[in-house]
């Protein structure tokens, strides 16, 4: 079964740890998600429908959302041990700082 756990860490986002591309958008439904590519799109890419375009800025990750939502910009990371640990490190950072 896919699930999608929210990461709260990041505040007021809507960020989300997948097993694998998720069937519809946790936050507003929406089936349409798309394999996220970082960057300037080419114009073919621009059109692709299945292409979520973050665009020039990486996000303070230290990996790359693999999907987003195209209809509300939810981001969805594969769920790893090193996502994990850096969700937590913000978590201990904000704590701190609040
Ligand atoms: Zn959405």
């Amino acid at each position: 079964m896919a699930y999608a756990e929210k990461i709260e860490s990041f505040g007021d986002t809507n960020w989300y740890l997948v097993d694998r591309k998720p069937y519809r958008c946790p936050s507003c439904n929406s089936r349409n998600i798309g394999k996220a590519i970082l960057g300037y799109p080419s114009e073919e890419d621009f059109y692709d429908e299945s292409l979520f375009i973050i665009g020039c800025i990486p996000d303070p990750t230290p990996v790359q959302c693999k999907f987003g939502c195209r209809e509300c910009d939810s981001k969805f990371w594969k769920d790893t041990p090193k996502m994990r640990d850096h969700a937590k490190q913000i978590e201990e950072w904000r704590k701190e700082n609040e």
